[in-house]
C-alpha cells in the first residue's frame, strides 16, 4: 500500500470504529496528551482511565503540577509502577515553567529533549495537540507495523527499531491529517491488531499486511528473547505501634522505588533486634505473613513479610531518612510501592499476634 492508501484506509476505519470518548481526547492540550501518553507507556488504557482523571483533578495544568509536591505526584501514581515516569513528569513541569515560559516546545526535537519524553511520546504530543506531522512508534503501532511488514526479528533491537521508524515516517500523512492519523493508529493497534487474536478480517490493512498474507499474524511480532531474571530476597517489616500505625521510611530519590515510602527491610529476621534498637522500639510480638513476589524488568523480588508489634521506648538514633507512622484509616499523601500498598491493605485490620 502507498502512504495515501495506507493512511486513507486507517483514517476511514477510525472515523467509524475509532475510540472517541477517552478522557484525554477531550479538551486536547499538550499537557493532557503528555500526561496520558506517559501513563499509557507501560499501562493498559482501562487502568489509566481512573489515574488520569484523579491526576487531572489535582493537577489540571502545567503550573499546578510544577507547584505540587513530588510526594503528592507519587501518591497519585501509586500502583501504576515505573515511578521514574512520575518523577520525570514533575521535573519536566518545573523545567517548562522555569525555562520555557510555561509552554511546550513546538518541535519533535524540542519535546524529545525533555526528561522522560522519548521520540514516540514527542510525536504523539506534536501530532495530536499541535497538528504537526510527526510519526509515532509506541507499543501498539510497533506491533501493527511489525506485522504489516512481516518483520522477522524482535522489534526491540536497535536495527529493527530503526527500520520501523523509517516505515512509520514513510506512512505518516501530511500535517492536516496527523492528529487523526496518530489516534487512528493507536486505536487500530489497541482494538484490532491486538497482541493475541488480531481481528484481521475487520482490518483496513488486510490487503497489504504481509503477516496476514503469509499467515504469520499469530507469530509476529517476534517475541522478546527470554532471559532468566535474577532472584532476590528481602525481609519486609510491618512495625505496628499500639495505635495500629505502621512505620514507613522514604527511599532515596534515585534507584528502585525512588522517593516512595516503603517498609523497613532486613536481609534476615535475625537482624531485627539491632534495627529495633536503632529505632528505639521494643517488640511485644511478631508473626510471619504470607510471602509475595514482585517482578521488575531486571529482577524478581521475593518478599518475606513480618508483622511486628512494637512500642516506642525512647528517642531513635538521629537519621536523615524521612519516616512516618502510617495511619491506614487516614493515609497521608505519599507515594507507596505497589507491594507495600498490598501489604498495608492485607493487614488493614490490626490483629493480635
Ligand atoms: S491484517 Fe491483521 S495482522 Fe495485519 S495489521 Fe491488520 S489486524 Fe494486524
Amino acid at each position: 500500500m502507498t502512504r495515501v492508501t495506507f493512511s486513507t484506509a486507517v483514517l476511514t476505519w477510525a472515523a467509524e470504529h475509532g475510540r472517541k470518548d477517552l478522557p484525554w481526547q477531550k479538551n486536547i492540550s499538550p499537557y493532557r496528551v503528555w500526561v496520558s501518553e506517559i501513563m499509557l507507556q507501560q499501562t493498559q488504557v482501562n487502568t489509566v482511565l481512573g489515574y488520569f482523571e484523579r491526576f487531572m483533578q489535582r493537577f489540571p495544568d502545567l503550573p499546578s503540577l510544577a507547584a505540587g509536591e513530588l510526594d503528592e505526584v507519587l501518591h497519585l501514581w501509586t500502583g501504576l509502577g515505573y515511578y521514574s515516569r512520575a518523577r520525570n513528569l514533575h521535573k519536566t513541569a518545573q523545567l517548562l515553567i522555569s525555562e520555557y515560559g510555561g509552554e511546550f516546545p513546538r518541535s519533535i526535537e524540542g519535546l524529545a529533549g525533555l526528561p522522560g519524553i522519548g521520540r514516540s511520546t514527542a510525536g504523539a504530543i506534536a501530532s495530536i495537540s499541535m497538528g504537526l506531522r510527526a510519526p509515532i512508534l509506541d507499543g501498539n503501532v510497533k506491533r501493527v507495523l511489525a506485522r504489516y511488514s512481516a518483520l522477522r526479528e524482535y522489534p526491540g533491537t536497535s536495527a529493527a527499531t530503526r527500520q520501523l521508524w523509517k516505515l512509520a515516517e514513510q506512512l505518516t500523512p501530511p500535517a492536516e491529517l496527523a492528529a487523526a492519523y496518530t489516534q487512528a493508529m493507536m486505536d487500530l493497534g489497541a482494538t484490532l491488531c491486538t497482541r493475541s487474536k488480531p481481528d484481521c478480517d475487520s482490518c483496513p490493512l488486510k490487503t497489504g499486511c504481509q503477516a496476514r498474507l503469509l499467515g504469520l499474524q499469530d507469530q509476529l511480532p517476534v517475541p522478546r528473547p527470554k532471559k532468566v531474571l535474577p532472584e532476590q530476597h528481602t525481609c519486609m517489616l510491618l512495625l505496628e505501634n499500639p495505635e495500629g500505625k505502621v512505620l514507613l521510611q522514604q527511599r532515596p530519590a534515585q534507584g528502585l522505588w525512588g522517593g516512595l515510602y516503603s517498609l523497613p527491610e532486613l536481609d534476615n529476621i535475625n537482624q531485627l533486634p539491632q534495627l529495633l534498637h536503632s529505632l528505639q522500639l521494643t517488640e511485644s510480638g511478631r508473626r510471619r505473613l504470607p510471602p509475595l513476589s514482585h517482578t521488575f524488568s531486571h529482577f524478581r523480588l521475593h518478599i518475606h513479610p513480618w508483622l511486628v508489634q512494637a512500642q516506642v521506648t525512647g528517642v531513635a538514633e538521629v537519621t536523615t531518612i524521612p519516616q512516618v507512622w502510617y495511619n491506614r484509616e487516614h493515609p497521608p499523601t505519599i507515594g507507596l510501592a505497589a507491594p507495600v500498598k498490598k501489604l498495608l491493605r492485607s493487614q488493614a485490620q490490626p490483629r493480635s499476634i
